[in-house]
């Protein structure tokens, strides 16, 4: 073994083959639990890969608890614009017990809805499994093998039963980095320029909370974080979201912000930048929840429930697709003959130090833009569909499709696309949108064609 060229290399190897499906969907968030449950639900043999024991990505493993981009501002009325598999998932928490009512925020703009952490997991579970798609866990897609240059043939994924090969039809890339895009050779961005991607945070829930005396305190920690700073002490980031969840003595917290000593973002697809992030985010919470007890009403006796089990990552690999969704896009409530749903959040960037809102003009505007179809068909490579915060966007318009509810649209055309294009045996780039359209509207989708 010669190390001094800083590569080695590996023997070739024969690697068993776990099985051989229609439909192959990486990465189990809001992206791939729609995509997932949709392509099976059409009848197609459905495989979703996630890394984790459990589903729902960023919602559960970076403990966001909570849906933005379910509901638009059309004209000046808070209505749920999302709906299809998104309704279906709600009701599976509702039922549950685990899912809040949804809250308004940022005075009558816009409103987003908490729920438990555990009862995403379990109903996305039940979600996949009813759909009749299969489910492996603790396990991560880490190349693929080509058929032709622009087609997939299997992901190659490392278990605890050694490496596999996942072979497939159609692959969907639901794992928020673009990996399986990545890996296939498709073309991605980050940032604007490699290092400006939005900063990432680590989340984290208290207990104990006294919700009486807590009262609005949401409305106030920003007061309390100016004091406090005028007395000499220091926060990574401005504008602090802390909220009650379902039971309002747990609140959860997105208060930190996490750089590399440069001052750049933390890039979630660097492992030694992640790691130092994860410490970083440890210590940050550490520090403000001291700041919490000493300072917040109700919060004297609070403890910390849990730091997420990982960094919360907003964006790294955008895939570049047929298009790229905008700043404009979002801004002006743009339309698109190819649409698959809505996005009504609006652009939320992280920038160093603080959070920087952008609205549409509500409630003169109709509060939501088109996602279109061909966001989700990356250049180049053919039997792959990509959906979720990877999906094509620019940095400014990932800033706000990227939430929740824009994932489940996107994850839910992708599956339905996937199935559709098998069905009529052409690529997916090359499926009748009409058809799609169609077939979305049947399943409940709500593509923004009517008022
Ligand atoms: C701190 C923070 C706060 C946020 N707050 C909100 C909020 O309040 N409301 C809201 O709606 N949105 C919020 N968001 C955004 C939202 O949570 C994410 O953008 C959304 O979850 C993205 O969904 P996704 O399915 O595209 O990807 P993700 O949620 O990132 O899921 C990707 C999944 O793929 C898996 N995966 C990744 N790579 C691989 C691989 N190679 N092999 C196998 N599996 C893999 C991951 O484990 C993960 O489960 C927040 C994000 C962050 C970081």
């Amino acid at each position: 073994m010669n190390i001094s060229t800083g590569t080695l290399t590996e023997p070739s190897r024969e690697t068993p083959v776990l099985g051989e499906f229609d439909v192959v969907v990486v990465g189990g968030g809001p992206a791939g639990i729609a995509a997932a449950a949709t392509a099976a639900h059409l009848g197609q043999s459905t495989l979703l890969i996630e890394s984790y024991g459990f589903l729902g990505g960023m919602g559960t493993a970076a403990g966001v608890t909570n849906f933005c981009g379910l509901h638009a501002n059309v004209h000046g009325a808070i209505r749920q614009v999302v709906h299809g598999v998104a309704d279906e998932l709600l009701e599976r928490m509702r039922k549950l017990g685990g899912l809040s009512e949804p809250h308004i925020l940022f005075g009558g703009k816009i409103a987003a809805q908490a729920y438990d952490n555990a009862t995403l997991k379990v109903a996305a579970d039940e979600l996949v499994l009813v759909s009749g798609a299969k489910l492996l866990f603790h396990a991560q897609a880490v190349g693929v093998l080509m058929t032709s240059p622009d087609a997939i043939g299997a992901v190659l994924i490392e278990t605890k039963s050694g490496r596999r090969a996942v072979v497939g039809r159609i692959f969907i890339d639901c794992s928020g980095d673009g990996d399986l895009s990545s890996h296939a050779g498709a073309p991605f961005e980050k940032g604007t320029t490699g290092d400006d991607m939005m900063y990432p945070s680590t989340m984290f829930r208290v207990n104990g909370v006294d919700p009486i005396r807590a009262g609005d305190a949401w409305n106030h920690f920003g007061r309390l974080m100016e004091e406090a700073e005028r007395g000499g002490r220091r926060f990574p980031r401005k504008t602090p979201i802390i909220r009650p969840q379902k039971n309002p003595v747990e609140w959860r917290a997105n208060v930190t912000q996490l750089s590399n000593p440069d001052g750049t973002p933390v890039d979630g697809t660097d492992a030694q930048q992640l790691s130092r992030g994860e410490v970083e985010g440890r210590r940050q919470i550490v520090d403000f929840f001291r700041f919490l007890r000493e300072s917040a009403p109700g919060f004297e006796n609070a403890y910390i429930l849990e730091i997420a089990p990982q960094v919360g990552i907003r964006e790294t690999r955008r895939i570049v697709g047929e298009y790229q969704l905008t700043e404009d896009d979002v801004l002006q409530c743009a339309s698109f003959d190819d649409t698959i749903g809505v996005n009504g959040w609006p652009i939320e960037e992280h920038i160093a130090g603080n959070v920087a809102f952008k609205w549409q003009d509500i409630p003169k505007a109709r509060g939501f833009n088109h996602l279109p179809y061909r966001m989700l068909l990356p250049l180049k490579v053919d039997n792959l569909l990509v959906a979720g915060r990877c999906g094509s966007m620019t940095h400014m318009g990932q800033s706000a499709a990227r939430v929740s509810g824009g994932c489940l649209v996107m994850g839910q055309a992708a599956g339905t696309a996937a199935a559709l294009a098998l069905n009529a045996g052409v690529r997916p780039r090359k499926l009748e949108i009409r058809a799609l359209q169609e077939r979305l509207e049947a399943d409940g989708a709500y593509l923004g064609r009517v008022a």
